[in-house]
């Protein structure tokens, strides 16, 4: 785009959109990338913080007209530079359009925007007895519409399900510059392609989120949780997979490693034991007697696979500070230095052998990886942490990176479980499709972004 057309397009947004359009600088770097500190992103010629559905109408009507790019955004904590800003694109901000429209108690659903917090809507819902499932440890901070757009997991998903098992019906502004619903609100409903699915997941390629109907449970129970202390990471691994061989379907099954527990307690001083080389965290939420057999089932698991110490706890309070650790567990790395990002996903059973490779791979490669994971779902999370500044670190933190993805390939596993590609793993991606599947992808894009204006460049190979 030329300087002058660029004047055009920036004095036509202004005239339009007026005041949610920023173009300063220094406003903008805050919205110009997510939280993957590897992947490549540059000021943007604008950032729109929409207020309304037809504040994101006339911004695609606009970029149309104009072909620039624009670049959807929630919160920014996605992990794979998939909101980061390209040159010349537009960011379009959606975290002011936050409310909560409906809760409808009787149909167990809620209607929201698409900037809501996780926990906001989570709570707003409590408040009725209900309960919205997806839990991502972003969930502080990152936005309903952010999740929808990279089918979010979570840490219940092992036993609750992803984001997309609970969306029912979205609205959303096409590439095309036209407001449409996909889905339903309906618990049923099959007629013709199931677009919604196709939209959830499709990190800002395909369309713009606008609003979203989520189906509730009841609220839930009190979880137990079961603490398994290990000193190899394959013991814990060896764990990991006989609790799920056993018939028991923990509400949660995370994983999180020395380093991690160290980082959280210097930054929070939460008091944490450091001692075990990894925790296994399983929980249950079946009530009464039943939920007391499964956590004397998951512990007698821990324990046949070596674990040197296993605590149950009914005390919510202890067992909260054990998850929240796990969930500050990326944050805390952060601080150490640059963190590369693993979302590797294997079966279960091939968990034990992705943690010996990627323990393998922190050797060979010289690169402090830390660990943790959604045991339960077989996606894990190594993370790469270099010293900042150091370049050949970098660079060998990038090969360990590929090779992981690799194993996690080799032994049938996916190169994201639940980040997305975004920019990190769009390679990766291109050695798990075959061509006949990338092909079939490049033409649902072509023909629900027929301009190319929806953050191009992401999501696909
Ligand atoms: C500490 C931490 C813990 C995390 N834990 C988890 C976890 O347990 N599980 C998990 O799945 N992820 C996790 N993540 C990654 C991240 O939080 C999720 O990917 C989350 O869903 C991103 O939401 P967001 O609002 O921040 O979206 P953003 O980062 O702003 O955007 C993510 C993608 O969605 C697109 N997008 C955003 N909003 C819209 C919209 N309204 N319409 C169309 N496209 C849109 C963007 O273009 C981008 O491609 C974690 C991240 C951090 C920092």
């Amino acid at each position: 785009m030329t300087a002058l057309a660029a004047e055009d397009f920036l004095a036509q947004l202004h005239e339009r959109l007026g005041e949610v359009v920023l173009t300063d600088p220094a406003a903008m770097e805050r919205y110009a990338h997510d939280e993957a500190e590897w992947a490549a992103y540059a000021l943007p010629l604008a950032v729109v913080r929409a207020r309304s559905t037809e504040d994101v109408r006339v911004l695609v009507e606009l970029c149309i007209a104009h072909r620039v790019a624009i670049v959807p955004r929630g919160s920014g904590t996605g992990l794979s530079g998939g909101a980061n800003a390209l040159s010349g694109s537009v960011v379009l901000s959606l975290e002011r359009m936050d409310r909560v429209l409906e809760i409808d108690q009787q149909e167990k659903l809620a209607v929201v925007q698409p900037g809501v917090i996780n926990d906001h809507l989570r709570e707003a819902v409590a408040e009725r007895g209900l309960w919205y499932p997806p839990d991502p440890a972003s969930a502080p901070w990152s936005s309903i519409g952010g999740n929808v757009a990279t089918n979010a997991g979570g840490l219940c998903c092992v036993k609750y399900g992803v984001t997309g098992d609970y969306v029912r019906e979205l609205e959303v502004v096409t590439g095309t510059g036209e407001v449409v619903r996909l889905g339903r609100r309906t618990a049923k409903g099959v007629g013709g392609y199931d677009l919604r699915s196709l939209l959830v997941g499709s990190e800002g390629t395909l369309g713009i989120v606008t609003e979203v109907t989520v189906r509730l449970r009841p609220a839930r129970p009190e979880e137990r949780t079961i603490a398994g202390y290990f000193s190899s990471i394959t013991a814990a691994g060896e764990a990991v997979a006989a609790t799920l061989a056993s018939g028991v379907v923990p509400s949660a099954l995370e994983l999180v490693d020395r380093t991690c527990l160290e980082a959280v307690d210097a930054w929070k001083q939460m008091g944490l034991s450091t001692e075990a080389e990894m925790v296994l965290l399983g929980r249950t939420d079946t009530p009464g007697a039943d939920g007391a057999a499964e956590a004397a089932l998951m512990q007698r698991c821990f324990e046949e696979s070596g674990a040197s110490f296993v605590a149950v706890s009914a005390d919510a309070q202890e067992s909260e500070a054990l998850f929240a650790a796990r969930r500050l567990a990326y944050p805390a790395l952060e601080r150490l230095g640059p963190v590369l990002t693993e979302d590797v996903c294997v079966p279960v059973g091939a968990v034990p052998e992705m943690l010996a490779r990627i323990q393998a791979s922190a050797a060979s490669f010289d690169v402090r990886i830390a660990n943790i994971a959604h045991a339960g779902d077989g996606n894990l999370h190594p993370l790469l942490i270099t010293a900042p500044g150091d370049e050949a670190e970098r660079e060998r933190a990038q090969e360990a990176f590929e090779v992981i993805l690799a194993d996690a390939l080799d032994l049938g596993g996916t190169v994201t479980g639940e980040h997305g590609v975004g920019l990190l793993k769009r390679a990766g991606l291109g050695r798990e499709l075959s061509a006949p599947v990338v092909a079939m992808q490049r033409a649902v894009k072509d023909a629900l972004d027929p301009h190319g204006i929806l953050n191009p460049g992401k999501a696909i190979v």
